[in-house]
């Protein structure tokens, strides 16, 4: 790999992240998408990009100007959406955006397995820490992504992440200024897997802001696996939710619809479903 260009699929403004990291409609983040995957996930939803490497090759310098531009562009953050391969390029990048004038917070939008001594490469360049915590179960990521001890590894980098960057800050205008916010996507037939991610963080921080996802499709090799063939149903979607509430845990956001991109802005306040 040359460490002095990135390979990208799409930048621009993005719309689908959650409320503090967007904005309101002119504004937005803006996402950067970069190629490839150190992980292979057998239903990943990006997998064009991921595993086929859609995308093309930018120098560092080049990098730095789309960082700007974004910026320019009314953008609230840079939304960097799967960096960890290319993080020497791109660490370049970020100190040279900065000292060309980069002030809006940077995203690290990742899977959470990396090494801490990678993510403290980051310490001071990055204010926002966003991983998706994906499996409470070890065999799980074992399973769907070939991958051992995802649990133990992702919660070390989400404590190295939290000791960087603490708990969620937001402006006077709800934006996402610093902190963490972890994610976890639902998968069907595998709640288990969920509960224990969630048992996971609430024994981690009882007030992190956690995003729960229920967009999966059955994508790329999912028809493999017949227990996740399917979309999640909304009474699996529930039972997680349910299941957050009884553990403690209170800041963060759901999906208002099944499969919709909209995300209920306070947690404590709005549940997503009839009791
Ligand atoms: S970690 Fe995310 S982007 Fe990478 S393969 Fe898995 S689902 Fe796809």
């Amino acid at each position: 790999m040359n460490q002095s260009e990135v390979k990208i699929a799409w930048f621009g403004k993005h719309f689908g992240e959650e409320p503090p990291l967007t904005g309101h409609q002119a504004q937005g983040a803006g996402t950067i998408f970069f190629s490839h995957c150190h992980l292979h996930c057998v239903f990943c939803q990006n997998f064009q990009i991921s595993q086929q490497g859609q995308g093309r090759f930018y120098q560092t310098e080049q990098l730095a100007k789309i960082m700007l531009d974004l910026q320019d562009s009314d953008a609230v953050n840079i939304d960097l959406v799967s960096p960890t391969l290319w993080w020497q390029p791109l660490k370049q990048a970020i100190i040279s955006a900065k000292r060309r004038g980069l002030t809006v917070p940077i995203v690290w939008n990742s899977n959470a397995y990396e090494s801490l001594d990678l993510l403290r490469e980051f310490t001071g360049l990055i204010d926002i820490y966003l991983p998706d915590f994906k499996y409470g179960d070890a065999n799980v990521g074992l399973k769907y992504s070939g991958i051992k001890n995802y649990p133990e590894t992702a919660l070390g980098a989400i404590g190295e992440m939290f000791k960087q960057v603490g708990y969620l800050q937001v402006d006077r205008g709800g934006l996402a200024t610093k902190g963490l916010i972890v994610r976890h996507l639902v998968l069907p037939n595998n709640l288990e897997n969920s509960f224990k991610a969630l048992e996971c963080l609430a024994g981690f921080k009882k007030n992190i802001h956690i995003s729960l996802m229920n967009q999966y499709t059955p994508l790329y090799r999912a028809a493999e696996f017949a227990e996740i063939n399917r979309s999640l149903s909304a009474k699996e979607y529930e039972q997680v939710v349910d299941y957050f509430y009884e553990l403690g845990l209170v800041n963060g956001w759901v999906q208002a619809e099944m499969n919709g991109p909209d995300l209920v802005p306070d947690f404590k306040k709005k549940q997503p479903f009839a009791k």
